[in-house]
């Protein structure tokens, strides 16, 4: 039998935040996802349309943040600065369901909730994020993931990852395995390996890290290799997919990499595995074969399903990196477009910004910036709008970075969440 304690958990009733009671002729608007895209667009949608029911269903009543915690993993930060609630949104007028959604019929127009309950929409917004690919590489599964942490979904990961460098003896191998592209921060698995070079050298010097690549390039290449040659020298190694970087299987008991020709024993083995759009995604039938989802670049909505739209990570979106930035940006963007559309306006193409910081030290940061528009049915950049940091600049401009990387942090977590 049920305990009341897990009824109360798993039920609509004790998971829906209660709000004002509303017409029922006006629009019903449901997002799946409370990340940097779905908590975004929720947020935009209230203020575009105060009268529309605007509800958000998300696991967890805890937003734990993938940006900075590279930090985390380090020491640098305590996982409490990562983590955000709803209760700004939810004083807005948004309803708060904490469950998961399963299942979504795109001819009934309803969602279906962990408890069973089916719940109706006029337009969906899905914001779900990644997931990954799991046995990719061979081996790599959930279990294995409690060995050699992906750490690439903020919370558990990331301290799991934390205590094992601290861990881990002096001498000692951190071997990093990056997967291809499309991937969730496409710069993320340098600006760890660059953070974790930074520990080592402090705590732990005869220490080295590694990064197994399935790529032969990434953003910000050589910024980040000059860097690495400044201040990590012999300490940090990357080994590109020409040079046998690619992880083909991993054997979790011995915490050992695997590629085409050599093995890797790793003290602690970080493995980001290949990854797709968040499982609600293909549930609902718009994801495509390769396990992203298609969109209409200018109003989000999928080729493959009327009424839905995809926003964030999970969708396919030309140029624009996957990141925190971007999903916010499609977020606003998205909001906007629907607003249009239940009002039976046309929405109109605009313009999109990303911009993606990593640090190389605590005090040394770089960037890139892209400018986006929709040219044939996918964003594409804008010519000579965007670009990156400098490959020589003083420490001075690298400390500035780093300072606007953090008041970028604060900025778009009090947006979205404050
Ligand atoms: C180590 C690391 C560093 C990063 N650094 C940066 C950075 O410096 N700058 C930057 O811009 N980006 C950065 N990113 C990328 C950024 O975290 C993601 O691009 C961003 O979180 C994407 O937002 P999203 O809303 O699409 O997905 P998420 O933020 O992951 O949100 C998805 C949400 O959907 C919920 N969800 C999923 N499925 C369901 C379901 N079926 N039912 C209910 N809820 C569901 C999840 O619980 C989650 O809360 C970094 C990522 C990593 C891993």
């Amino acid at each position: 039998m049920k305990s009341r304690r897990s009824f109360l958990k798993g039920s609509l009733a004790a998971a829906l935040v209660p709000m004002p009671a509303l017409a029922q002729s006006q629009p019903r608007v449901v997002l799946v996802g409370g990340g940097f895209a779905g908590a975004t667009c929720a947020r935009e949608l209230k203020r575009l349309m105060p009268d529309a029911r605007v509800m958000m269903i998300e696991t967890n009543a805890t937003f734990t943040a993938c940006p900075f915690s590279n930090g985390v993993v380090t020491g640098l930060r305590a996982l409490r600065a990562q983590q955000f609630n709803y209760e700004a949104l939810g004083s807005l007028g948004v309803s708060l369901v904490y469950l998961s959604a399963s299942k979504v019929d795109p001819q009934a127009r309803t969602v279906t909730v962990a408890d069973g309950t089916a719940l109706p929409y006029d337009r969906l917004v899905l914001a779900p994020g990644v997931d990954f690919r799991w046995g990719s590489p061979a081996r790599y599964d959930e279990a294995a993931s409690a060995r050699m942490p992906h750490a690439w979904k903020a919370g558990e990961q990331t301290l799991l990852l934390r205590r094992q460098l601290e861990a881990m003896e002096d001498g000692g191998l951190v071997a990093i395995s990056a997967p291809p592209n499309p991937m969730r921060c496409p710069t993320g698995v340098y600006e760890r390996a660059s953070l974790i070079a930074f520990y080592l050298k402090a705590r732990k010097p005869r220490s080295k890290v590694i990064i197994l690549d399935a790529k032969d390039s990434f953003p910000k290449q050589r910024l980040f290799q000059a860097a690495w040659q400044q201040l990590y020298p012999g300490l940090l190694e990357w080994v590109p997919l020409s040079n046998d970087g690619k992880v083909v299987s991993v054997e979790p008991a011995t915490n050992t990499l695997v590629t085409d020709f050599a093995r890797h024993a790793a003290a602690v083995a970080n493995v980001v595995p290949p990854q797709k759009a968040g499982a609600i995604a293909a549930a609902a039938g718009v994801a495509d074969r390769t396990g992203w989802c298609p969109i209409d670049p200018v109003t989000f909505e999928s080729p493959l399903q009327k009424n839905i739209h995809v926003i964030g990570d999970a969708a396919i979106s030309g140029a624009m990196a996957k990141s925190a930035f971007a999903a916010n940006a499609q977020g606003k963007a998205c909001a906007a477009a629907i607003a249009q559309l239940l009002a039976g306006d046309t929405p109109a193409s605009g313009k999109l910004i990303n911009t993606c910081y990593s640090l190389v030290a605590p005090d040394y940061g770089i960037s890139i910036v892209g400018v986006y528009h929709a040219v044939g049915g996918q964003y594409v950049d804008v010519e000579g709008a965007g670009g990156t940091s400098a490959l020589e600049a003083p420490r001075e401009t690298r400390a500035a970075e780093a300072n606007y990387a953090a008041a970028w942090f604060r900025t778009i977590t009090a947006e979205v969440f404050g």
